[in-house]
């Protein structure tokens, strides 16, 4: 009986490990430095994966044009209703031109 309460909180603990790893990935990613990165041959700013999030609309590439998000719920209804003024309310993101993410400056370049 011990054993297997013992197995099962390794296991519950390897899982809670590898979800805040998950979770942390990013923030983990960020402490690794760009050193790291170029002995580990990975690209410096984006780590290999050649593109590099928008910061502005968070890789959705789109961003709300008005603040309070009731407001956006209750103009969903009102173009639910009225059929009327879609995509009034969530314009592109010019900072990424709606990709939601730019390509790696240092991975283009080369
Ligand atoms: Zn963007
Ligand atoms: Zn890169």
């Amino acid at each position: 009986m011990d054993n297997i309460t013992a197995s099962e909180l390794a296991g519950f603990g390897v899982g809670t490990l590898l979800l805040c790893a998950t979770i942390a990935a990013p923030k983990i990613d960020s402490f690794i430095s760009a050193s790291q990165r170029s002995s580990l041959g990975m690209c410096k700013r984006c780590g290999d994966l050649r593109l590099i999030a928008c910061s502005t609309c968070r890789g959705i590439g789109a961003v709300k044009a008005n603040g309070p998000i009731r407001f956006d719920l209750l103009d969903d209804v009102l173009q639910t209703l009225g059929g009327s003024g879609s995509d009034a309310r969530t314009t592109r993101c010019t900072k990424c031109q709606a990709k939601g993410h730019f390509p790696c400056p240092d991975c283009s370049a080369s």
